[in-house]
């Protein structure tokens, strides 16, 4: 089997999928430990008989819905290739508006904290390009955040103190410049949960209260207490979520709320400032 052949048996087997090819060829760059390009390169190239069972064996359990991400350890982020694993949410190109929305408002000798880190997604894509200021990435997991700290030594990134903990309950007041979170805020019944890449993700990440803003309303309270005067806290939150986020905010204090928009259009980070004190 060749190159070209392995992508045609993908695109037949994975018909299921929305993305056979571009699953097929990711899985294959897994296996023959190369670039996409050199799949592009080399169409005719062989792979040898070991290559052949792995991509197989790959194929078989996408098939049966596993996310890629987690069947090849990676999933790329912002400027960043992640390592990523059944204990840590897939980080999803919604969650670069909120990095960029941060990265406008993070200015020199602030700290940040990332709540609910998972794979350090958000905190590595912000330390990356502010080397001078301080990262806090917390989360409830002892799992994830060993994979957060894996992925920021796989990445020189050292400006980060890793923390474990139950949102912001570890935090003394007013001591944090931002927070920023992409917090679980899916409602316990929604059916998405049984469909796709959510039903092997962590539910802890995914799953907030009957809802879905059980801890984005927590967040949002404790955060009023931790956050200095004028600082910002950003949330990510659910398409349809923007309207009842808005009012946790005012409803808290938040001054300045406004909604940005991801790359599909949708509703999905909502921000607030801290008034003066
Ligand atoms: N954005 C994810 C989804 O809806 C959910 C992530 C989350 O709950 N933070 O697929």
């Amino acid at each position: 089997m060749n190159i070209t052949q392995a992508i045609e048996k993908g695109r037949l087997c994975l018909s299921e999928s929305d993305s056979p090819v571009t699953d097929s060829r990711y899985m294959l760059c897994y296996v023959l430990a190369c670039t996409i390009s050199y799949l592009h390169t080399w169409p005719e190239k062989k792979l040898s008989e070991q290559q052949g069972t792995d991509y197989e064996a790959l194929l078989f359990k996408r098939k049966k819905g596993m996310p890629v991400a987690y069947l090849i350890g990676q999933q790329s982020f912002w400027s960043l290739e992640l390592d990523v694993n059944a204990k840590t949410l897939i980080p999803r190109p919604d969650t670069e508006i909120l990095v960029a929305m941060a990265l406008e408002k993070i200015q020199l000798g602030m700290i940040v904290a990332d709540l609910g880190t998972g794979s350090g997604a958000i905190a590595l894509a912000l330390a990356s390009e502010k080397k001078n200021v301080h990262f806090m990435a917390m989360d409830r997991s002892q799992a994830a955040l060993k994979v957060a700290q894996a992925n920021a030594k796989k990445h020189k990134i050292t400006n980060i103190t890793f923390w474990q903990g139950d949102w912001l309950s570890s935090i003394a007041k007013n001591t944090l410049d931002m927070i920023v979170s992409n917090p679980p805020y899916i409602a316990s019944n929604d059916p998405h949960l049984k469909r796709g890449d959510l039903r092997f993700e962590p539910s802890i990440a995914l799953v907030s209260g009957q809802d879905g803003l059980k801890d984005i309303r927590l967040i949002v309270k404790q955060a009023r207490l931790v956050l200095k005067s004028k600082a910002w806290l950003l949330i990510e939150h659910g398409y349809e979520q923007a309207n009842e986020v808005n009012m946790l905010f005012q409803q808290a204090g938040f001054e300045q709320v406004q909604c940005a928009k991801d790359y599909g259009d949708n509703e999905r980070v909502t921000l607030g400032q801290q008034p003066l004190q």
